[in-house]
């Protein structure tokens, strides 16, 4: 499935949004967001909340507080936590989010890993992704890190995120041709098509099941045991394995730079990127 389905429009605002947050707020690399919460006296309070929440931005008597579930252990400057409270700031700075807390609307609880079908958590994850990453510092940190999904894990570390959130800020903010899969444990794999790469028709990841080649970069990832360092592989592929609607050997049947890490227990992250057209 594809990870967010927002109208282009829509992630452009949300993208200016954070930006502004983000220069009013912070101006620096990584983003505080426990202190940008702190100076609007939003909180935020962190505690073990079970499994009722990730977050959760509560309205009360005229006030906003801000909620952040460490439960297994977590601190407050998780990777994990950290987006929770960017996605909670994004239902404060979103107009229609706040207002609608505002005029009573019970709180809901947000899940920023599972936003499901529901637009109102896909667009605060889209706020906290571009908070956490403005686009003109993700950018800029790229021309310092190697090509490629190397480069995309230590931009994990640059910005305080996880490697997930980086690579999915990488297909949509780098500017770049790219695809971006997820294969997770027990669950279908997500993906991401980069703007750029959308627009030469290659749209959709087709269904992968039973599909990829065990001597691929994915195939040796997946075959990585999860508890173990992983090597980080390339191989070449061509688009008619991965996208839908490419006829084999067709002249959209393109070679692909694919490279695939296995990120422990989480899956495995693999970037297909085309190959010098
Ligand atoms: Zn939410």
């Amino acid at each position: 499935m594809a990870r967010s389905d927002l109208p282009a429009d829509r992630v452009e605002f949300l993208d200016d949004l954070a930006c502004d947050v983000w220069g009013e707020f912070c101006g620096d690399r990584p983003t505080s967001v426990h202190a940008i919460a702190s100076q609007l006296k939003l909180g935020p309070s962190y505690d073990d909340f079970g499994t009722d929440f990730d977050g959760i931005l509560e309205h009360r008597s005229g006030r906003f507080h801000i909620y952040c579930n460490t439960a297994d252990g977590k601190h407050s400057h998780h990777p994990r936590v950290r987006f929770t409270l960017a996605h909670e700031l994004g239902h404060y700075f979103i107009d229609e989010h706040r207002n609608a807390l505002r005029a009573g609307q019970p709180p809901k609880p947000s899940f920023p890993d599972r936003p499901g079908d529901d637009p109102i958590e896909h667009e605060a994850n889209a706020f906290a992704a571009a908070l956490l990453m403005p686009k003109s510092e993700f950018r800029e940190a790229l021309k310092s890190v190697p090509a490629g999904l190397k480069g995309i894990l230590e931009l994990g570390s640059t910005f305080g995120v996880s490697k997930q959130s980086a690579a999915l800020r990488y297909a949509n903010a780098s500017g770049r041709e790219c695809a971006i899969v997820m294969f997770r444990n027990g669950s279908p794999p997500w993906w991401e098509i980069s703007p750029l790469l959308e627009r030469t028709g290659l749209n959709r990841i087709k269904a992968l099941k039973d599909s990829i080649p065990p001597d691929s970069a994915t195939g040796m990832a997946l075959a990585d045991a999860p508890n173990q360092a992983c090597e980080l592989r390339t191989t070449n592929t061509l688009a008619s394995l991965w996208f839908a609607g490419v006829p084999n050997g067709s002249q959209r049947d393109i070679v692909f730079r694919e490279s695939a890490v296995r990120l422990g227990s989480f899956g495995v992250l693999a970037l297909l990127e085309p190959h010098q057209r």
